[in-house]
């Protein structure tokens, strides 16, 4: 399956560390640039009297994503070894967060740029920010414009410590910093002879040995129960599988109820021959062989892999609600087919998305504004953890009938509270 063979990263960086012409880079060494375009952006460069960059075949490509020329191939930007990269590119910080928990895009993995020559700044610390709020595991960090640093070992160390000690802080675990000039392709696709005292991985190497996701149908069974029908004697439940796969004969448990009952059969309108199974992504109606009560919102899985069941979660939310989000205000939060009544228990951190900066005065969230904060459902919902699934480890929160936020779960809390 073509998909699988897909890695969605994201490069983060301030403004002219060399974000687009590392990407540029990747573009022409990997050999994925359509023939003739180099010339002929070259030549655009000598005709206008401008010295040719890198980061211009980025611009010709977002340019002809934008005239829809290469449709087909919307967002894969380059290909190396079997496997495309697209880079999840939004305009800015907000747009970024928006698509990460709507779950419209998902980084697997992220690449964070330095300029060697101005080193770490505040930007680059928000970054990482960026990427601990979202959770994303594979980072490595790209210390570029080694040339303007006489490649120096010694810059290149200071940089590694200073921004190492940064992350771990926000437990955020760079798998490596590699010593780069993307002007000049050093240690891009190929290893630099500049900086012999490197022997680590190319940024492709390492790209190469970033890891994708666990396809949904391999990771646990969660199967959110959309609606229960009534045949004759017979109860169909019905949804979509949302990760693993369901088989006759299997026993499932029923988050929250903790109900449970094997599969008799996965019933299908016209498939010959029955199917006996059914996987991640396919729409399904089940029996079960006892009639056990279970309602819409229920999340079927199998008894050794459960989803976690709280009525306290800690999570990070995008809220783009037209009023601001409040401490103690009802919400609706839904989450697969589950609906049920929350409220926001403790607002612990709130972030600009236009400048990442945090806001020292915690009692409301604004529209375009995250949080980190801690949820309090009426009763008990089943969820994941967003790094563990994210199908079942998002959801949405709905203010007077408008969709008003999108969160990711980080946490499951045991609630010793009385509930709403
Ligand atoms: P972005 O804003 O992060 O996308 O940065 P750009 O890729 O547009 O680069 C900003 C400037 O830095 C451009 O003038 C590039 O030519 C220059 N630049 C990028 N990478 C390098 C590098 O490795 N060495 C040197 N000397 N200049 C670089």
């Amino acid at each position: 399956h073509v998909s699988q063979a897909h890695l969605n990263i994201v490069i983060v960086g301030h403004v002219d560390h060399g974000k687009s012409t590392l990407v540029g880079r990747l573009y022409a060494d990997t050999g994925s640039l359509p023939d003739g375009k180099l010339e002929k952006v070259q030549a655009i460069c000598r005709q206008q009297g401008k010295e040719f960059e890198y980061a211009f075949l980025f611009d010709a490509f977002l340019e002809e994503q934008e005239q829809g020329i290469t449709i087909d191939t919307a967002r894969t930007f380059f290909s190396w070894k079997n496997r495309q990269y697209i880079i999840i590119d939004a305009p800015g910080h907000k747009e970024f967060l928006k698509n990460m928990v709507s779950g419209a895009a998902r980084a697997e993995a992220a690449l964070l740029l330095i300029d060697a020559h101005e080193g770490v700044k505040e930007q680059s610390k928000k970054h990482g920010y960026l990427l601990s709020l979202l959770g994303v595991k594979q980072v490595a960090v790209v210390v570029n414009k080694m040339d303007l640093a006489d490649y120096s070992q010694d810059t290149f160390a200071r940089i590694e410590q200073e921004y190492s000690e940064f992350l771990a802080q926000l437990r955020v675990k760079p798998q490596r910093f590699i010593p780069v000039s993307a002007k000049l392709g050093d240690n891009i696709a190929q290893p630099s002879a500049h900086m012999p005292w490197y022997s680590g991985p190319t940024v492709l190497q390492t790209l190469e040995s970033f890891t994708k996701e666990t396809a949904r149908e391999q990771q646990p069974l969660r199967f959110p129960v959309q609606d229960v029908y009534k045949f004759d004697a017979r109860r169909i439940l019905a949804g979509r599988i949302a990760s693993g796969v369901l088989k006759v004969g299997d026993r499932l448990l029923f988050s929250p109820s903790n109900k449970s009952a094997v599969v008799r059969t996965v019933e299908a309108f016209n498939v010959d021959p029955v199917p006996t199974e059914a996987r991640a992504g396919q729409s399904t109606g089940i029996t079960l062989d006892e009639q056990i009560f279970v309602e819409r919102g229920e999340m079927a899985s199998h008894q050794e892999t459960v989803p976690q069941v709280s009525t306290l979660i800690r999570c990070n939310l995008f809220w783009m609600g037209r009023r601001p989000l409040e401490i103690g205000r009802k919400y609706l939060l839904r989450l697969a087919t589950r609906e049920v009544d929350c409220e926001v228990a403790t607002i612990h951190r709130i972030i600009d998305t236009q400048d990442l900066d945090a806001k020292q005065i915690h009692t409301s969230v604004g529209r375009n504004e995250v949080a980190e904060l801690t949820i309090r459902t009426k009763s008990p919902i089943a969820f994941d953890r967003y790094s563990d699934s994210d199908v079942t480890g998002r959801f949405v929160l709905v203010d007077q009938y408008d969709v008003s936020g999108g969160g990711i779960i980080t946490e499951g809390l045991q609630d010793d509270q009385t509930q709403l």
